[in-house]
């Protein structure tokens, strides 16, 4: 079930989820007119996703390994 969360975004390249706030903040130091993942670069967001798992340890996760992450972070599990 994918759930719509107003004050999230999740980056489509890398997944990783940051609060708008934080993306809006980033938005207005760097004078830009879209948002840029600070992780990737990436300026493509989605609003819906579903749940969202917490990368503590990349090596040994298979949450990890089925996502293709290697960094620890926070990453949406399913984007829509
Ligand atoms: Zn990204």
């Amino acid at each position: 079930m994918v759930k719509r969360v107003g004050s999230y975004l999740v980056c489509i390249s890398c997944r990783r989820v940051y609060p708008k706030s934080e993306l809006e903040r980033e938005k207005k130091e760097k004078r830009r007119d879209t948002y840029v993942c600070p992780y990737c670069g990436s300026t493509r967001f989605s609003k819906e996703f579903d749940d969202v798992v917490l990368i503590i340890n990349p090596e040994k996760s298979l949450v990890a390994k089925k996502l293709k992450i290697i960094h620890a972070g926070v990453f949406a599990f399913s984007i829509e």
